[in-house]
């Protein structure tokens, strides 16, 4: 991923992975969850029904290939699993807030995993504490299960999740682990990814369809938004849990989130890129010698600018992979350090060069001033600073962990403030017409850009 935002603190959210009827389900988790890494580095885990019917979860803090040993695959036998990758979004990064979830009702053990953000979470908890509900963790999945273990006795499982996902607000792409089955349901908006795959005789539900890929399965479809899956014995089973779905998926997971070859909602994720390239040409054609991209997730939307320009797209910048993990997220002292560890401008390239530079976005500014000056200082005669997006100008409450917006640059500052901060010779944003047509439809969360959030926001506060 675009290492910039590294540094900017705009983080993927999480990636939650479901299988059922799969030989050997903890070995073809624990590839899938590396292909949905990318959504998250903090923490990992994995929730198994047993041959005897028991939940075994094992998690950690890591890496996937960190926090699950040989042994510790071996020890989760079964062929139907939940998974998780994480990084903390609106909660901190306790041991305590590693999903899967683990609980119980009335109703027997369950496990959950879940990615995005429930924006009248506030009110449901207090709600549940008043009766009687005590909470181990900060997150957001933990109120979710709760919510599910609330429903009455006579409810079955699938009634008890459509209730639960019918009171809540907000983005959640999530899977549940319980009776042997696999759960999954998406929010009525659809903020979040989340596929459907075959794999044998079984089936696959990943965040992305990278994670399809990995394990060789065969995407079926998406999950709808509004709507609840339900895997067993009986096969697949579909349900609405809320009849007023209004697609809205994210455009930041089209933009800068999701890998270039997952494919969203029939949209292939490079492709995506490759088109908003060439709509910011058309929209900002800039006098330049070479197309240069910040590494890496601007990499598809620079080939699509230099390829309407027909310009050279170079190497101006490398990228060191093997940079420490103190550097990738440093507090405010490290990340001029911290930049310039992980990115380089290559002299020979830049050098009495105009250099058009493509970005998905800018988030507090920083990292693009420091880009810039270092182009400078290798030689570029110009760098005119090209955004594959519009400005980014408010939080989010859906799942991102955007700073609050006096830390957005974008938020308090014209186009021409922004060019002078970051030294630029220009300064140019995708426009939000250009991205719906980049997308062929308008069902996308722009709300990061415009203040448009599509649902209440309850207590939220920016
Ligand atoms: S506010 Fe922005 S980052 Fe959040 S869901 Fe909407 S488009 Fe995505």
């Amino acid at each position: 991923m675009d290492c910039s935002h590294c540094f900017e603190e705009l983080h993927e959210e999480c990636g939650v992975l479901g299988l059922y009827g799969v030989g050997d389900a903890s070995r073809s988790a624990f590839l899938a969850l590396q292909a949905l890494q990318h959504r998250g580095q903090q923490a990992c885990g994995l929730a198994m029904a047993g041959p005897d019917g028991q939940l075994q979860v094992h998690k950690g803090a890591g890496l996937v290939k960190d926090v699950f040993s040989e042994r510790a695959l071996a020890g989760l036998e079964g062929c139907t699993c939940i998974g998780h990758v994480r990084y903390p979004t609106t909660d901190v990064g306790g041991m305590e807030n590693i999903q899967p979830f683990l609980l119980a009702c009335h109703a027997g053990r369950f496990a959950l995993a879940h990615n995005g953000n429930i924006v009248n979470a506030a009110s449901i908890k207090t709600r549940l504490e008043s009766l009687g509900h005590l909470f181990s963790s900060t997150s957001d999945s933990e109120l979710i299960a709760h919510l599910i273990g609330t429903g009455p006795k006579s409810q079955g499982w699938t009634e008890k999740i459509m209730a639960a996902a019918n009171q809540l607000d907000g983005a959640f792409s999530t899977v549940v682990l319980a009776d042997g089955r696999l759960y999954a349901f998406r929010d009525k908006y659809g903020f979040r990814p989340l596929s459907i795959g075959r794999l044998g005789g079984g089936y696959v539900i990943a965040s992305e369809t990278c994670a399809l890929d990995a394990l060789g399965a065969g995407f079926e479809r998406d999950i709808a938004p509004g709507e609840l899956v339900v895997i067993g014995p009986e096969g697949l089973q579909s349900f609405r849990h809320s009849r007023h779905a209004e697609r809205r998926m994210c455009a930041m997971e089209y933009i800068y989130f999701a890998r270039p070859d997952s494919v969203i909602e029939g949209i292939g994720v490079h492709a995506f890129r490759k088109r908003t390239g060439r709509l910011l040409f058309e929209e900002h054609p800039v006098p330049a010698d070479i197309v240069v991209n910040v590494p890496e997730s601007s990499m598809s939307a620079a080939v699509g600018y230099a390829e309407a320009a027909g310009l050279p797209l170079e190497t101006g910048l490398v990228k060191n992979m093997y940079v420490a993990r103190t550097f990738i997220q440093p507090d405010q002292s490290m990340r001029d350090v911290g930049v310039r560890m992980k990115l380089s401008p290559v002299r020979s390239i830049v050098h009495g060069r105009r250099i058009a530079l493509v970005d998905d976005s800018i988030v507090r500014g920083t990292t693009s001033r420091q880009i810039v000056r270092m182009l400078r200082d290798a030689g570029a005669t110009e760098v005119h600073m090209l955004i594959a997006s519009p400005k980014y100008a408010w939080p989010c409450f859906y799942g991102i962990d955007t700073a609050s917006r006096d830390q957005l640059i974008g938020s308090d500052h014209s186009e021409r403030q922004i060019c002078a901060y970051i030294g630029a010779d220009s300064l140019h944003y995708l426009s939000e017409r250009a991205l719906f047509e980049a997308a062929g439809h308008t069902g996308l969360c722009t709300a990061c850009f415009n203040g448009a959030y599509p649902t209440s926001l309850y207590d939220r506060k920016f």
